[in-house]
């Protein structure tokens, strides 16, 4: 269960050694080379269950840092849950030159958020309200992207943020890989999770 057993580039390798990670916990274990495989995920992970390796690892792998889009959004609840999951990323990807990472959230203004999309950040994370917004001013774009995560899916239910999510997932294309991690499994997740993943894979712990 060491990463160093994970077929993973070189620069996220050196991310993981940065970040002090040697062993994977049971969430990674589980799903990490389903979603380096390609596969869409549905995983039942709490805080504090590494969760946002196992999705940050897999969404890096997939992008090529030299197209100038967007290739990876983030949808979560909170804008604390966002700040910290672009940090986290952040620290992952530090080996990979030139990679953009845009925080997007609600609640913060909107005109240094409108330039930070002037020029496509590869990687996007921010909570459903301020996205949909963006892409109804077409300040984002997401025809190129490749994977789509929903962290903590259950609260972003609980929140009301069931209609954007479904107005951003009609945005993306039908090719790209869906992540959906949520620390409960009420119906509601269950029924959102058919429209948005494609046979996916699913990990308890
Ligand atoms: P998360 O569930 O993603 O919020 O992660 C919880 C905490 O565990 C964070 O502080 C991570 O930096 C840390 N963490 C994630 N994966 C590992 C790992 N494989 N080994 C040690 N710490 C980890």
């Amino acid at each position: 269960h060491d990463f160093a057993s994970l077929t993973l580039d070189p620069a996220l390798q050196q991310g993981v050694q940065a970040l002090g990670y040697t062993k994977m916990t049971p969430v990674q274990a589980g799903s990490l080379p389903a979603i380096l495989a390609g596969r869409d995920l549905i995983a039942q992970a709490p805080t504090g269950s590494g969760k946002t390796a196992a999705f940050g690892l897999g969404l890096l792998h997939r992008l090529d840092p030299a197209q100038g889009a967007t290739q990876a959004l983030v949808l979560c609840p909170t804008r604390e849950l966002a700040d910290q999951v672009g940090k986290q990323l952040r620290k992952l990807a530090f080996a990979i030159p030139n990679l953009k990472l845009s925080i997007l959230c609600g609640g913060m203004p909107l005109g240094p958020q409108l330039a930070s999309l002037e020029h496509a950040p590869h990687v996007v994370v921010g909570t459903p309200g301020r996205i949909q917004e963006l892409l109804r001013k077409r300040a984002l774009n997401l025809s190129a992207l490749r994977t789509l995560v929903f962290d903590e899916a259950d609260r972003m239910l609980d929140m009301g943020f069931e209609e954007p999510i479904r107005e951003i997932v009609g945005k993306t294309p039908k090719s790209r890989q869906g992540l959906l991690f949520s620390a409960t499994f009420p119906e509601a997740v269950r029924e959102i999770s058919r429209g948005l993943l494609r046979e996916p894979m699913e990990v308890t712990v």
